[in-house]
């Protein structure tokens, strides 16, 4: 057995139990090789905020399932360009790449006048 922060690792195979309370009356099944493990979570004290306690490959595990939000795959900005509902002449705009390169990229406009918005292909 191997408990790494609240993580509790199967001692046959190492396998990532889940479950870890911290009760040792709890016991937790490997899902891999079906191993009865006790949990032993609660006598290592890290806390969660503390990204450092985990092993190098963990944390690469853990960014890699990480999904890109909306807002951090583009850019806004403003353009001189007049919205055709309210005629206001600056409006937000930003650009997103679509899934592939050969799609062109798409241009989005949002006008903060009237919320209207629209998008055109290059
Ligand atoms: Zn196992
Ligand atoms: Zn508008």
């Amino acid at each position: 057995m191997t408990a790494i922060g609240s993580l509790v690792f199967c001692t046959d195979c190492g396998n990532l139990l889940d479950g870890a309370s911290g009760d040792k009356k709890v016991r937790l099944n490997c899902e891999v090789c079906g191993t009865n493990n006790r949990d032993t979570s609660s006598t290592i004290i890290t806390t969660k905020s503390k990204p450092s306690a985990f092993p190098s490959a963990l944390r690469s595990k853990r960014s890699a399932v990480q999904t890109l939000t909306e807002e951090d795959t583009r850019t806004t900005a403003t353009i001189r360009q007049a919205c055709p509902e309210c005629g206001k002449q600056e409006v937000r705009y930003y650009t997103q790449q679509l899934r592939s390169a050969d799609e062109g990229t798409t241009v989005f406009y949002n006008c903060d006048q009237c919320g209207n918005k629209w998008q055109s292909n290059n």
